[in-house]
């Protein structure tokens, strides 16, 4: 995109990290790329920070005093709409995190590359990017009418037995996805592309943490596991009312 509008282009991030050599170096990064970053040291001077400044991402670790990442993760998206980008200690917490539907689009596990975060910033931002044309597209798209089950692509709702269930714009994004091509296997490789708009797969366990999300939302047959492949959309069978 060549659009001239300059200064008001650039993106703010927020760091709500409470160890202060990371915090720093991270916003250092963040400030190399060309972004303002601003760093927080807990959750709830985190949530008031997210109001005032409005960040296009925040980058938010779980381990927090007053308030930890994920209730302040919850409180932010609660308010509006922003990419998160969680840091975990362990791997085996970003089901947790994922799956507490906190409104994480992404996590990493300490420690990592600056690089690697670099990667994910930009994959995030250009999500949000990407999801304005999408929406945009979606404008006229026909409602998948699944029966019990149905999407509408240009309002963002899912309706279950016509209940809106409530998703993560991720969530909506992945089930979205496998929806528009019922009973096709695609791959974690492609979902990742599709979905997060990622150039490699490093980060395939993101998908699988989704679709357990999603699952947990939804119940367990909507989405197949293929195993060694990936995952396909299950559309559901209308007689099967309980
Ligand atoms: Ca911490």
């Amino acid at each position: 995109m060549n659009n001239s509008a300059g200064q008001s282009d650039k993106r703010t991030i927020l760091v709500v990290e409470d160890e202060p050599t990371l915090a720093t170096a991270i916003a250092q990064r963040l400030t190399a790329e060309g972004w303002t970053a601003r760093v927080c040291g807990d959750g709830a001077s985190a949530v008031q920070a997210a109001a005032q400044l409005k960040p296009d991402l925040v980058i938010m670790d779980v381990m927090l005093p007053v308030m930890d990442g994920l209730e302040a993760t919850r409180r932010i998206t609660a308010s509006r709409p922003v990419p998160v980008l969680i840091l975990t200690a362990r791997d085996d917490e970003s089901d947790k995190v994922v799956g507490l539907g906190a409104g994480a689009d992404d996590y990493m596990t300490k420690p990592f590359s600056m690089r690697e975060l670099i990667a994910r910033c930009k994959a995030l931002l250009r999500r949000v990017e990407r999801a304005k044309v999408i929406a945009k597209n979606s404008e006229n798209e026909k409602v998948l009418d699944f029966g019990e089950l149905v999407i509408d692509p240009s309002q963002r709702i899912v309706t279950m037995h016509g209940e809106e269930v409530h998703l993560t714009p991720t969530e909506f994004d992945l089930l979205t996805t496998l929806a528009r091509k019922p009973k096709s296997v695609l791959s974690r490789e492609k979902l990742l592309e599709e979905v997060w708009d990622w150039v490699d797969a490093s980060g395939t366990r993101t998908v699988d943490s989704h679709v357990k999300a999603l699952r947990h939302k939804l119940g367990p047959d909507l989405i197949r596991t293929v195993h060694g492949v990936g995952y396909a959309f299950e559309p559901p069978t209308d007689d099967t009312e309980r």
